[in-house]
Formats: structure tokens, sequence, C-alpha cells
């Protein structure tokens, strides 16, 4: 029997299902509202139990994802997630609390295979794609976690952990319809960040389908050859293939376009650097991140220090570029993407 995950479907997609099994048609949102709340088939209290045994003996299965474990940053309260996917594969986000609102950093892929210099996800490659339910359920699971009355739910999402966003194009965009789903979980889709590391046809691609989520590229160099040695990917798309499409994409969308900039002790921390960088960016409109890099050890790759960076961005503010340094959060619970994960897959083995 093929299983299928229910939290993959849309209102529209549970309709068409439910037809078959001679249920009202009102019972499709009852279901999909549960299923936004994280909630199993036994906890599902106004819906018909014998249509509720009736799609578990068709295979279908409520939620992909289960928070296993959940570490709090004594230092700033930021809180890192390691969930349980139903196959056993583990993936990793982070909830980062602000004035505005919560930031949930959401996984797109188990593993990926963009393999960037600076990045552990990248370390074992592409496991699998995840599902728009699974991407989906990250942000469910930890509304239900913090699902105090004083606590606010997640109110903006970054698709920023691991995988690379745009290699799993299809099941992205379908989790950006669902997420902003007013039946559902109704977050705004200008409150929802997409980085890449820059797939030029599917920049144009995401413009011409009509999303518009914030993009944010995930630069890290200033010229091609640098970037060719930190990000593999860069072999196939230049830094001016890269402008190209985001200018493409402001035109179609108006959203103003992200760069973020790992700051690489030695690497690309020089002044020189950075007026190249604003050359780069010139006339578009963009904002600049830059992050100060959380120690990798397996890449043996070193952040810059406070002094480079704050010189890095005067320069690029000399030159007019908007700029800022992003906070560095999380850096005592194994923030940086893939970290955590890696050190559980060890100690699992051990
Ligand atoms: S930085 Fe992003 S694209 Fe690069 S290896 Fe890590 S997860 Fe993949």
């Amino acid at each position: 029997m093929i299983e299928r995950l229910l939290s993959d479907y849309s209102i529209e997609e549970l309709e068409e299902l439910i037809s078959y099994m001679d249920q009202p048609k009102f019972r499709a949102k009852q279901l999909y509202g549960w299923l936004n709340k994280g909630e199993k088939f036994d906890g599902m209290k106004n819906i018909p139990k014998s249509f509720l045994d009736a799609l578990a003996d068709d295979g279908y299965y409520p939620q992909g994802i289960e928070i296993e474990k959940s570490l709090t940053s004594p230092s700033d309260g930021t809180v890192k997630y390691l969930y349980r996917l139903k196959d056993g594969n583990i993936i990793e986000g982070v909830l980062m609390k602000y004035k505005y609102g919560n930031t949930l950093c959401v996984s797109t892929q188990v593993g990926c295979r963009m393999n960037c210099a600076f990045c552990a996800s990248g370390l074992e490659g592409l496991i699998r794609n995840l599902t728009a339910g699974e991407i989906l359920g990250q942000v469910v699971a930890v509304n239900r976690e913090n699902r105090v009355e004083s606590e606010r739910g997640v109110t903006n999402i970054v698709l920023m952990g691991s995988g690379e966003p745009l290699d799993n194009y299809d099941n992205v965009c379908k989790f950006l319809t669902l997420v902003s789903d007013e039946n559902g979980l109704n977050i705004s889709r200008r409150n929802v960040s997409l980085s890449t590391c820059g797939l030029c046809d599917k920049i144009v691609r995401l413009a011409d389908d009509g999303y518009s989520p914030t993009l944010t590229i995930s630069l890290h160099a200033p010229n091609d050859e640098m970037r060719r040695e930190i990000m593999p990917i860069a072999k196939k798309y230049s830094i001016s293939d890269i402008i190209k499409a985001v200018k493409y994409y402001f035109d179609k969308t108006g959203r103003r376009i992200i760069f973020e900039y790992s700051m690489i002790a030695g690497k690309n921390d020089s002044e020189y650097c950075a007026r190249q960088l604003a050359g780069v960016v010139k006339g578009l409109a963009c904002h600049i991140n830059l992050i100060p890099l959380n120690y990798v050890k397996e890449r043996e790759l070193e952040g810059s220090n406070k002094k480079n960076i704050y010189r890095f961005m005067a320069e690029l503010e000399k030159q007019g570029i908007s700029v800022t340094v992003r906070r560095s959060m999380g850096s005592d619970i194994e923030g940086a993407c893939g970290q955590l994960r890696r050190k559980v897959l060890k100690d699992e083995s051990n």
C-alpha cells in the first residue's frame, strides 16, 4: 500500500479526495484546519471516526514530522530544533525571537547537493527532497510546541535551513501556496524569504510563475574566481548571470533583493573585496547582509573578526550600499546550518 501524507494536500485537493469517500465538502476544510494545527487523527474531534479510519486504511497519515529535540540558547533565547521525519531521516531548524515576531528557519531538503565550502549541510550530498507537507510541518510543529496563550506563533519564515530551495522547486512552490492559505497558517508571502545559492533559471521561473517571496542570494564572494572556490554552483552561473536574473525578478515582483555575504577570515573580507562587491551590486534595489561565519569544524574555515567585519561594512557604506551585519544567533547551540544534525548522526552511529 502506498502511504500518503495528508499535509501535502491543499483544500481543493482534499475536497477532491473526499468526494470519492461519500463525505460532505466542508469536511475538507475541517481536516485542513486540524492538519495545520499539527493534530493527529485521534485529536480531530469534530470528524467522524469511521471516516478517519477509512483514510488510515487507505494509507493516508496526517503529520510527517515530529520534534525530536530542542535546544534553547541561554544567551539569546534562540531555539534549535531537530525534527524526525517518518522515514527516520532527521532535519533541523532554528527559531529566532525578535521584537517584531518569531522567525523560523526552515529546511527544504535532507542534505544538499550544492556543497558550499562554508556549510555543514552539503557534506553528505543530497539525501532527498522534502515534500511540501514536510516543509509546512516544521512550522506547524513549532507552533504546536509553543502553543502557550502568551506565546506568539511563527510570524516569519526563512527558507534557509538545509537544502537549496530552488533545487526542490515544485515542492517549495506548493509550500508557498499552502503556508499563505487563509484557512491554514495564513502567513503572508511577504513574510517568507527564500534563500538560494543562485539557480538563475529557477529565479526567472519563480517570477514568471507569480511567486514573490523575498529573494535572498547567497553571494559570499565579490568575483567569479573566488566564488568558484567556495561555491561549486559558481561554475555553472557567473555573478553577472545572477545579477541579470535578480534584475528580472525585481522588475516582475518589485521586491528588493537581499545579498548574503558570509565573512571568511583572510578570504573575502578585505576592503578591496568590499569595493569589488559594491561594484557588483551598484544600481540594484538591494541590501547586503554581512554574516559572521559560525565555525564549521569539518570545513576548517574561520569567521572574520569583528574589526574586519566593521571595516568591510564601512567601505560598502562609503560606496553608498545599504548594508547591515547580521546578529549571530544560536552559535552556542550549534546554530549554523547542518551542524546539530551532523552531531546527532554521529552520536547515533556511536
Ligand atoms: S549553503 Fe545552502 S546551498 Fe550551500 S550547501 Fe549549504 S544548504 Fe546547500
